[in-house]
C-alpha cells in the first residue's frame, strides 16, 4: 500500500473548495487574505484559529496575507495591543505581506461616504440613538423612516462636512446609509455608517472627530487592499448583504466575505471583554497569566507554536458553532513536547536516602539520554552520590501487594543509575519518616547491568549536594465548568479556586541551571515544564505546561 500523507488524506474544507474553484475559473490569479484584529486586547486561541486559517490558505495556494488593524474605535484601542498582536502572529510562525491600518483609509472612507451622499444613498440624521432605535422596528415588523431621511443631497453634503469639521457634539448627528427601513434584515434598515466621537485616536490623534462604523470600514478596507477572500466568523452572516451593498454602490473591487464557526473551547472564556475583566479585577496576574487562553498566556506557559497550529488544523473549519474540548489542545501539546522536551529529574517533595555502602564523599557522573524520542539526542551528565532525594510519595512503610516503589526490604531502580534496596527507616519523635538507609547494587548500573536482578519500579531522584533549588507553578483549568459563559449568573463565579499551586522549593538535577527561555522540559513522572519569565539565575521558576496524562478527563467522569 502506498503511504498517504496527512495532507492528501484530508478532504478540502468549504473555503478551500471555493478558492480552488475561483482559481480554476480564473476569477483570480492568486489569493489575498487578511487577518483583521481590533487592537483592543490581546489575541487568544480563537484568534489563532483565524490566523492559521487566513495565513494557512495563502501559504497553501501561493497567495499572501495582510495584517490589518481594524482600528476604527479610538476609545478602546491602544498601541500596546498593536505590538502584542504583531508579536503573537510572528510567534505563531506567520509573516504578513503588509502591515496595514483601517485608520490609514479614513480619507478614502470619508470620500466613499461623500459619494454615497451624492448618489442619494446616505443622509445625516439628527435623531438621538433612542429615537433611531424606536423607529428601527423588530425582526417581524418593518421600521419607520426617520424624519431626516429625505434631506437634499446639498444639505447632507454640507452637514457631513460640518460633522467632520467638529461643529457638533458627540451623538448630535450620525450619517446613515439610505437602504430600506422595511428590509427583513435589520442591518439593512438604514445602518449608521459614521458617528461623531471627539476622542484621540492612537494613530491619527485629533485629526478626526468622526469615525466610520465597522460595517462601513471593513468591506471597503478589504476592497482597497483587493482582498479576494475575506474570512470572518458566523455572526457576520447577516452583515454580508450590507458588505456587498456598499461595494456594489461604490463600484469598487469586489472582495467577498465567507463565514466559518468561531472556536469556542471548554473550561475557559474567549471574549476580549471577559478576558479584560479577569485582568482588571485581578483574577489573573495579567494578559499573559499562564492560565489565560491568550496567545501570550499559552506562550508563557510553555505551549509551542507547532502544537497550536496542529490543534487549529485538527479542529478544521466548521459551519456551525461548537465547543471544542481543551483536552484536544493539550493532546496536540503533549504530542509535540514528547518529541522535543529535554528529560530532567526533579524531586518535588523530598525524602532523604542515604546509600550506606556507597563510598563517603564520592560523586560519580552518570550519563542519561537527553530525550529518548529524539534519534539525534545527546546525553547529559547526572551526578550520583551517597546522599539522595527521592519523592516522598515513592515510599510506603506498609505497602499493599503489587507496590513496586520503595518499601522496607524492597528494591527499585533509580533512573539511569543503580538498583537500591531499603534496609532501614529512620523516624523523628513523632513517627514521621525522616530518612531511608539503603544499599546499592554496584553491578546494576544502567546500561551495563550484570546483577541479574529484576525490579518493576523505576524512580526519579537527585543527588543532594549537587541539586539546584527551583520554584514550580502548577496550573489547572481556570474555570470549573465546561462553558462558564453559558451558566447562570456571573461567569466569574465559576473560576476554579485551585487553578494555581506554587511549590516554592523543589530539587532539580544541575543540568537544569542551563535552561533558557525557549527550552522545553519533561520532568520525569511530573509533567512538561518551561522556564517562566519571572525566573532569575538566583531563583529558577518553572511553569508546568501540561501534565503527562489527561487527568482531567477522569475527574469530569467522576463528577
Ligand atoms: P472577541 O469577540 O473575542 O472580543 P473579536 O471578534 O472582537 O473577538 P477581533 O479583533 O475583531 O476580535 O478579531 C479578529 C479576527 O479574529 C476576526 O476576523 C474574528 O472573526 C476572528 N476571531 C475572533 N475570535 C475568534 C474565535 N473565537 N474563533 C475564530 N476566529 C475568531
Ligand atoms: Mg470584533
Amino acid at each position: 500500500m502506498t503511504e498517504i500523507s496527512k495532507e492528501e488524506e484530508k478532504s478540502l474544507n468549504f473555503i478551500e473548495e471555493i478558492i480552488e474553484k475561483d482559481l480554476a475559473e480564473g476569477k483570480y490569479n492568486s489569493i489575498l487574505t487578511r487577518f483583521p484584529p481590533e487592537p483592543n486586547g490581546y489575541l487568544h486561541i480563537g484568534h489563532a484559529k483565524s490566523i492559521c486559517l487566513n495565513f494557512g490558505l495563502a501559504l497553501k495556494y501561493g497567495g499572501q496575507t495582510n495584517l490589518r488593524f481594524d482600528d476604527t474605535n479610538p476609545v478602546t484601542e491602544d498601541t500596546e495591543y498593536v505590538e502584542s498582536i504583531k508579536d503573537d502572529v510572528r510567534w505563531l510562525g506567520f509573516q504578513w505581506a503588509n502591515e496595514l491600518y483601517a485608520s490609514d483609509y479614513f480619507e478614502y472612507l470619508y470620500d466613499y461616504a461623500v459619494k454615497l451622499i451624492q448618489k442619494g444613498l446616505a443622509y445625516v440624521d439628527d435623531s438621538s440613538s433612542e429615537e433611531i432605535a424606536s423607529l428601527k422596528g423588530t425582526p417581524t415588523e418593518p421600521g419607520k423612516d426617520s424624519p431626516y431621511r429625505n434631506r437634499s443631497v446639498e444639505e447632507n453634503l454640507s452637514l457631513f462636512a460640518d460633522m467632520r469639521a467638529g461643529k457638533f457634539k458627540d451623538g448630535e448627528k450620525v450619517l446613515r446609509a439610505k437602504i430600506d427601513m422595511a428590509s427583513p434584515n435589520m442591518h439593512m434598515r438604514d445602518p449608521i455608517i459614521y458617528r461623531i466621537k471627539h476622542a484621540k485616536h492612537h494613530r491619527t490623534g485629533d485629526k478626526w472627530c468622526i469615525y466610520p462604523m465597522y460595517d462601513f470600514a471593513h468591506g471597503q478596507s478589504d476592497s482597497i487592499e483587493k482582498i479576494t477572500h475575506s474570512i470572518c466568523t458566523l455572526e457576520f452572516i447577516p452583515h454580508r448583504p450590507l458588505y456587498d451593498w456598499f461595494i456594489e454602490q461604490l463600484g469598487i473591487f469586489p472582495s467577498h466575505q465567507y463565514e466559518f464557526a468561531r472556536l469556542n473551547m471548554t473550561n475557559t472564556v474567549m471574549s476580549k471583554r471577559k478576558l479584560l475583566q479577569l485582568v482588571n479585577e485581578g483574577h489573573v496576574s495579567g494578559w499573559d497569566d499562564p492560565r489565560m487562553p491568550t496567545i501570550s498566556g499559552l506562550r508563557r506557559r510553555g505551549f509551542t507554536p507547532e502544537s497550536i497550529r496542529d490543534f487549529c488544523d485538527r479542529i478544521g473549519v466548521a459551519k456551525r458553532d461548537n465547543l471544542i474540548d481543551v483536552g484536544l489542545l493539550e493532546f496536540c501539546l503533549r504530542e509535540h513536547l514528547n518529541k522535543i522536551a529535554h528529560r530532567r529529574m526533579v524531586v518535588f517533595d523530598p525524602l532523604k536516602v542515604v546509600v550506606t555502602n556507597y563510598p563517603a564523599g564520592q560523586v560519580e557522573m552518570l550519563k542519561s539520554e537527553d530525550n529518548p524520542e529524539d534519534p539525534d539526542t545527546s546525553h547529559r551528565d547526572i551526578p550520583f552520590s551517597g546522599e539522595l532525594y527521592i519523592e516522598r510519595e515513592d515510599f510506603m512503610e506498609n505497602p499493599p501487594k503489587k507496590y513496586f516503589r520503595l518499601a522496607p526490604g524492597q528494591m527499585v531502580r533509580l533512573k539511569s543509575a543503580y538498583i537500591i534496596r531499603c534496609d532501614e527507616v529512620m523516624k523523628d519523635d513523632e513517627g514521621n519518616v525522616t530518612e531511608l538507609r539503603c544499599t546499592y547494587i554496584p553491578e546494576s548500573k544502567s546500561g551495563q547491568d550484570t546483577s541479574g536482578i529484576n525490579v518493576k519500579g523505576t524512580l526519579h531522584w537527585v543527588s543532594i549536594s549537587q541539586a539546584v533549588k527551583a520554584e514550580v507553578r502548577l496550573y489547572d483549568r481556570l474555570f470549573k465548568v465546561e462553558d462558564p459563559s453559558n451558566e447562570e449568573g456571573d461567569f466569574k463565579s465559576y473560576i476554579n479556586p485551585d487553578s494555581l499551586q506554587v511549590i516554592s522549593e523543589v530539587y532539580a538535577e544541575p543540568a537544569l541551571t542551563k535552561a533558557g527561555e525557549g527550552d522545553r522540559y519533561q520532568f520525569l513522572r511530573k509533567g512538561y515544564f518551561a522556564l517562566d519569565k519571572d525566573s532569575t539565575p538566583e531563583k529558577l521558576v518553572f511553569n508546568r505546561t501540561v501534565t503527562l496524562k489527561d487527568t482531567w478527563a477522569k475527574e469530569m467522569k467522576k463528577n
